[in-house]
């Protein structure tokens, strides 16, 4: 046996605090603790007062069910500079810049404790942290760890980040009179409408606290050891193999529990609403699921003529609607008299286990922001999308879904929302002949998927190929 196998990494895991990057991260951790690892999850402060409260039993550790489970994983929370209570989706810029600046000294402190007081223990050796942190390359370097960067969104969208200096150069970001034609000079990407990039790369405003967020996180990334994504090899080959020339990625997803829709750690921020009796009443696949996610907000009237095209429609529905979804301002943005006039065919929530409602028989499609964990879960439970991208990386999420794997459609194919749009699309999408070219390309990734995470699939082979990389790299 090599010397390398009896070493046991201890990683410290610091998920971005945001429920889309918790959540694969805390699956991360598990999957990792199962395979040997010790690992000290930090969440903010933030995250865990939510989370807690949210699921009152889980009390003062989110991993003592892991813990118990024979999982060897510490627990800890660090501020992430702004008080508890501080309403971090209606002062969003104000988040933004504290993870920004503030953050990082939070983090060190802690990081700096935790590797004096394990190393007569379990001595740190890696920092598992978030790609779009800005300081973990440095604040690993300082305390002479590893640096694996968790990215939690598809390999075409880190490549295109990766590669912002190249369309900065050839005049597609970031410059006066940006051009238009297709993108077809980044290495790996066969060619990209610059509309199907991620808002940030399209916006005219490259000074917000978010650009800074991504020109830092893409400048630390590239002192990272190691790249964990959560996506599969097969479904993104082409992106992937030119990355694997520049840094060590590894293509690991998708990242979901054991059993698919119950995680032995506690991770939503709100309390999760049980709608499975009304849908055991529904036919099998005769159910929408719409939701937009944890954090992209919508406009009142694109809400309005949602709502109006799903009450023409006239399929049936399960809509989480977060009350800050069009803004923490607006809790009650619906048209007046729709709950009453859709109830005998639809319910409203404000949160639920998505994962349960998706792999629900009656779910038929899902009306979606693209976010890049619904997409990976709509897929597993071969649920066709219907694509209503808002933000970030869901405009290139968007192009994958319907332009590359073809496992769904537009909503609104790039024009103004209209209702009667909105009912066609749903229409076209949930019914039994038409939407069965969706019904039948979904079920072909899935099991790209499937296949991905058996014993000798992709993911499988490349966490263990990082971890014993990853062994060899604590011995130098
Ligand atoms: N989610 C959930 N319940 C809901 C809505 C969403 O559990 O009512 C989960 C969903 O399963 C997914 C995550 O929240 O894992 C959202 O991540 P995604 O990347 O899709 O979008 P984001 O929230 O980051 O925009």
């Amino acid at each position: 046996m090599a010397e390398s196998d009896n070493l046991k990494p201890h990683a410290i895991f610091i998920p971005y605090p945001l429920q889309g990057h918790v959540i694969p991260s805390v699956e991360l951790a598990i999957k990792l603790a199962s395979r040997g690892f010790k690992i000290t999850f930090v969440n903010t402060q933030s995250i865990h007062h939510h989370t807690s409260k949210a699921q009152p039993k889980t009390g003062g550790n989110l991993f003592a069910a892991a813990r118990e489970a024979g999982q060897d994983i510490d627990y800890t929370t660090v501020s992430d500079g702004l008080p508890v209570e501080f309403d971090r989706s209606l002062n969003h810029d104000q988040f933004m810049a504290s993870l920004l600046h503030v953050f990082s000294a939070h983090v060190d402190e802690l990081v700096g404790k935790l590797v004096k007081s394990s190393v007569n223990t379990a001595p740190v050796t890696c920092l598992i942290a978030d790609t779009f942190f800005v300081w973990p390359g440095k604040v690993a370097k300082k305390y002479d760890l590893l640096y694996v960067s968790f990215w939690t969104e598809p390999a075409l969208v880190y490549s295109l980040y990766f590669h912002v200096d190249l369309l900065r150069k050839n005049g597609h970001f970031a410059c006066h009179d940006v051009r238009e034609d297709d993108i077809n000079y980044i290495p790996g990407v066969k060619s990209i409408d610059p509309s199907d990039m991620m808002s940030y790369l399209q916006d005219a405003n490259v000074t917000t606290v978010c650009h800074q967020i991504i020109f830092n996180a893409f400048k630390d990334v590239r002192e990272s050891h190691y790249v964990l994504c959560n996506t599969v090899e097969e479904i993104e080959s082409e992106t992937i193999t030119p990355l694997h020339a520049k840094i060590p990625f590894y293509a690991i997803g998708p990242l979901f529990p054991n059993r698919f829709n119950k995680s032995i750690v506690a991770t939503s921020l709100w309390s999760e609403s049980d709608r499975s009796q009304w849908l055991n009443t529904k036919p099998q696949g005769s159910v929408l699921y719409v939701s937009f996610g944890s954090y992209a907000h919508v406009s009142k009237r694109d809400l309005i003529e949602i709502a109006d095209g799903l009450e023409l429609s006239k399929v049936n529905f399960v809509w989480v609607l977060r009350p800050d979804i069009v803004s923490s301002e607006d809790t009650d943005p619906l048209p007046s008299g729709f709950k009453e006039r859709t109830s005998d065919r639809g319910i409203i929530i404000q949160w639920c286990c998505q994962k349960s409602v998706l792999a629900h028989p009656a779910i038929g499609g899902f009306l979606t922001h693209c976010g890049w964990n619904s997409t990976l879960e709509s897929i597993w439970c071969s649920v066709p999308l219907l694509c209503f991208p808002l933000l970030t990386d869901q405009f290139t999420n968007r192009k994958l879904i319907v332009d590359d794997w073809k496992v769904g459609t537009n909503l609104c194919d790039w024009k103004v929302v209209k209702k009667e749009v909105v009912s066609n699309k749903i229409n076209h999408l949930m019914d039994v002949k038409s939407g069965d070219e969706f019904r039948k390309a979904v079920a072909k990734v899935r099991k790209t998927m499937e296949n991905a995470l058996k014993p000798n699939g992709s993911s499988e082979q490349n966490i263990d190929t990082f971890i014993k990389d990853l062994k060899a790299g604590m011995r130098k």
